[in-house]
């Protein structure tokens, strides 16, 4: 048996990073093991092996406000080398007519071009930014960032305050509802479901209405990490390694080890036993969490039952198209809107809401939908992402992983489908036809297969229905980040408050974890009843 450690985390993404980081400076002795050769998952930068210099962010890119994370300050990461960039044009979504709606860093300037497709659409805007703005800040943001309370509970301290009782209000719409009766311009009302419903929910399911005033509230915009995606996680592994702790990469557990009905250890796939004086901690899904790695002796057939009936997001699978290039695409747009050139995010393809349900039907048959795909130029804002005068640029489009009803049929389907997309691009940015010097694409089989956590290619590591939200996600009996049995935590996606790089499922793990050991931090926040019960 292996030198014993205090704690063990599996997976070694982000999440897992973060909850490793926070224990260690709590003076815990923490390992993490991981199945890649390096650490970070979907903070990933690979270099084109073909063309040296090259690189490629293939999982995450577009990072929300990460600066403003409370992990961010707390594990001082632009201390250990990360650095953010938010360009300020942050968003554009290009119209078939050649016309633009733009979201800047700065309201004023989201407001103006509002206002150009839709005056009401504008004052709109302002009403629901101004009246969401203290939302975000006194309820959503705390309860993103703590651990949840149970739903009744949190209902009840809810009811209590009028920010609390107009959230609850607004929550009972489905985004698109909220959408439909707040916006009036089919644009508008396209560009705001593809953020926050289509990103995140199935935007017909009620209980989500608040998503799209908390993103035109929403101080988040989207950053991007010099040098690479991979840059950060670069600067949480040196955090972890500053305060004593070890990763270890290219193992694979196998099985957990439970001895008196406690989580004492992991057994990797080359037989090492590895003990954990205190808790081994799953960045991974509740399939591999609860069907592979614990023995079914363990796991009580009701919760069995629930893990196996964890659903993954239909709509989150990604396609991705990823250039290596001359120069930069240049948008036929940008003749009238000289500002373009310098847009990080550009959605193309989108222009009316009824899109939507006519995406989620060919999900649901496996066929690929119309394209709508956005994407950037990395190398427009960091040089170091590409050899001097070069440039690198991709496009994402939601895609089916049951492609014509078998997730293996992308590998003969995947290049063809890539050049489809490169001719869209190019309606768009004909210097493409010259610029690109090699591209390559990736499926939602390849995620999997990069990223086995993300079954079914759901980046977001499970859809958010079914009740696999908040105090239950991913399912009760292993919510608030406690499994069943003592000694096993949960600190990954599939917890609360979900995937994308927020670090939060971590961060909240960590809260946890240390107040059950009855480790004193004075990093943590009050708990989240106390601060909604004082609104
Ligand atoms: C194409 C694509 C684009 C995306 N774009 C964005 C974006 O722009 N912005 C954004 O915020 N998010 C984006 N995401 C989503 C984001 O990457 C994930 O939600 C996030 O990485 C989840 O973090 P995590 O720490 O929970 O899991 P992960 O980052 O997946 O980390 C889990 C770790 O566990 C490891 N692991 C898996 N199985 C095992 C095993 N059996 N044994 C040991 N280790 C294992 C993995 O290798 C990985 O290192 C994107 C994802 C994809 C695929």
């Amino acid at each position: 048996m292996a030198g014993a450690y205090d704690a063990i985390i599996l997976g070694a993404g982000h999440n897992g990073l973060i909850l490793q980081a926070y224990l260690c400076r709590a003076g815990l002795k923490v390992l993490a093991l991981e199945r890649k050769p390096v650490a970070g998952g979907g903070l990933s930068t690979l270099e084109d092996p073909r063309h040296p210099g090259f690189l490629h962010n293939t999982h995450a890119f577009f990072l929300r406000t990460i600066t403003a994370m409370p992990w961010y300050r707390d594990l001082e990461l632009e201390r250990h080398g990360a650095q953010l960039i938010e360009p300020e044009l942050n968003v554009v979504l290009l119209t078939r007519d050649g016309r633009a709606l733009e979201w800047w860093t700065d309201f004023q300037q989201t407001f103006d071009s509002f206002a150009d497709f839709s005056r009401r659409d504008a004052e709109a805007l302002r009403r629901w930014h101004d009246e969401f703005v203290p939302i975000v800040e006194d309820v959503l943001r705390p309860e993103a960032q703590s651990p949840p309370l149970p739903p009744d509970e949190r209902r009840a301290v809810l009811e209590r305050s009028a920010a609390g009782r107009r959230l609850l209000a607004v929550s009972e719409l489905s985004p698109l509802e909220f959408v439909e009766r707040e916006f009036e311009h089919p644009t508008i009302k396209a560009g705001l479901l593809f953020f926050n419903g289509l990103r995140e929910v199935d935007l017909r399911v009620r209980g989500f209405g608040h998503h799209i005033p908390a993103l035109l509230a929403s101080p988040a915009k989207a950053q991007m990490s010099r040098g690479g995606s991979a840059a950060l996680a670069r600067g949480l592994e040196a955090a972890v390694r500053e305060a004593g702790g070890e990763i270890r990469t290219m193992v694979t557990p196998q099985r957990l080890l439970v001895e008196n009905g406690h989580v004492v250890g992991i057994e990797t796939s080359d037989g090492e036993a590895i003990r954990a004086r205190q808790l081994v901690a799953s960045s991974l899904n509740p399939h591999q969490t609860f069907l592979e790695l614990l023995d079914s002796a363990f796991l009580p057939p009701l919760l069995r039952d629930k893990a196996a009936a964890f659903v993954y997001n239909l709509v989150a699978p990604l396609f991705a198209l990823n250039l290596n290039l001359k120069e930069p695409p240049r948008y036929k747009a940008a003749e009238r809107h000289p500002e373009f050139d310098r847009a990080f995010m550009v959605i193309m393809g989108l222009d009316h809401v009824d899109q939507f349900p006519d995406m989620i039907r060919h999900h649901e048959q496996g066929t690929i939908p119309p394209t709508i795909m956005w994407g950037a130029c990395p190398t427009q804002f960091d040089a170091s992402q590409a050899p001097p005068g070069r440039h690198t640029a991709f496009m994402w489009e939601k895609a089916p992983y049951r492609l014509g009803g078998h997730a293996a049929n992308w590998d003969a389907a995947r290049d063809e489908h890539g050049r489809m997309l490169l001719q869209l691009w190019q309606a768009h940015a004909p210097n493409l036809r010259d610029a690109v010097i090699d591209a390559f694409t990736r499926s939602p089989l390849d995620v999997e297969r990069s990223l086995p956590n993300m079954r079914e290619g759901d980046l977001l590591v499970g859809a958010f229905e079914r009740g696999q939200v908040g105090y239950h996600r991913p399912f009760p009996g292993a919510g608030f980040y406690r499994a069943h049995l003592p000694g096993l935590y949960l600190c990954g996606s599939s917890s609360h408050p979900g995937g994308n790089i927020t670090g939060l499922p971590g961060y909240n793990a960590a809260q946890v974890i240390l107040s059950d050991l009855g480790i004193a931090s004075d990093w943590m926040p009050p708990p989240i009843a106390a601060r909604l019960g004082s609104l």
